[in-house]
């Protein structure tokens, strides 16, 4: 398979047998899992999850590709391959039971692929991804980090997170100009967090970055000035602060808090 790598489609192959294998070391793919491969390329990870004998199902936007593993792995009755854009399917339908998912993400959609991981959850046992290196420092920034935002606090209230190593630009070819971090994702029992309003929620605390938590909140008017001023109150959280500087805690606390006044308005 040696068509030119499609820039648009972050056709990024990757190449050094030594990072491939530390993939399939974190996967730990077993005979009897189900595992999801998001964008499978030119199969360079997809060959040691299909000999590890797991029912391997890969989704595959890029039709020459998709068509190239049909035939690479036609003798291998574990292996299917869907050639469609990973966001317009839904995982229910597609996984008989909880899967792996494994990724060398197209960058130029990967945020977007694992906001769909938060929303189906459910389907998923744990994911294998890899991120560009500035995408993972976001999911996997501290409060107090300027480069905590909407993607940290979704991926952290729902996933536990976790780096496992970083790759350098030379294990891809072609050749991209940024480091790129392999993550672990585990997604958490969660019950009583509503995910679209949570999405909502946070996406509104974080519209104006440089602003207080509070300056942003009020601007929505969604509650009066006094009720706001009393749930920052009551789930101890400073009005000066920005939303950068919440913990996960704080997060699910004040949306709650505001759930529930909201719930209340007459
Ligand atoms: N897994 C291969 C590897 O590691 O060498 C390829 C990784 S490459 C970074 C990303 C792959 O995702 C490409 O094969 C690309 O065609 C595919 N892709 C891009 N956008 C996609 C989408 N929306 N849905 C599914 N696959 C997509």
């Amino acid at each position: 398979m040696r068509k030119k790598a499609k820039k648009s489609l972050g056709q990024n192959f990757l190449v050094s047998k030594n990072h491939i294998e530390k993939i399939i070391l974190a996967v730990n793919p077993q005979p009897e899992d189900l595992i999801l491969e998001i964008g499978p390329g030119r199969g360079a990870i997809t060959k040691s999850l299909v000999e590890s004998g797991a029912r391997v199902i890969a989704v595959e936007l890029d039709s020459d590709l998709a068509g190239f593993l049909q035939k690479e792995f036609s003798e291998r009755k574990n292996f299917s391959v869907i050639h469609a854009d990973i966001l317009d399917v839904k995982l229910c339908g597609l996984l008989y039971k909880k899967a792996k998912v494994v990724g060398n993400l197209p960058y130029y959609v990967s945020t977007a692929i694992l906001q769909k991981i938060v929303r189906e959850k459910d389907f998923i046992l744990d994911c294998t991804f890899m991120f560009q290196k500035e995408v993972a420092d976001r999911i996997l920034a501290q409060p107090k980090n300027k480069q905590r935002g909407f993607l940290t606090v979704i991926a952290q209230t729902f996933l536990f997170v976790e780096k496992i190593f970083e790759v350098p630009p030379f294990a891809f070819r072609p050749v991209p100009k940024v480091w790129s971090s392999v993550v672990k994702a585990i997604p958490k029992e969660e019950s009583d967090i509503e995910i679209e309003r949570f999405f909502d929620f946070v996406g509104k605390c974080f519209s104006q970055k440089r602003k207080t938590l509070f300056n942003n909140l009020r601007g929505l008017d969604l509650i009066d000035l006094a009720q706001l001023e009393q749930i920052l109150e009551t789930v101890e959280i400073n009005k000066t602060q920005r939303a950068e500087a919440l913990t996960n805690e704080e997060w699910k606390k004040l949306f709650l808090a505001f759930e529930k006044a909201l719930k209340a308005k007459p």
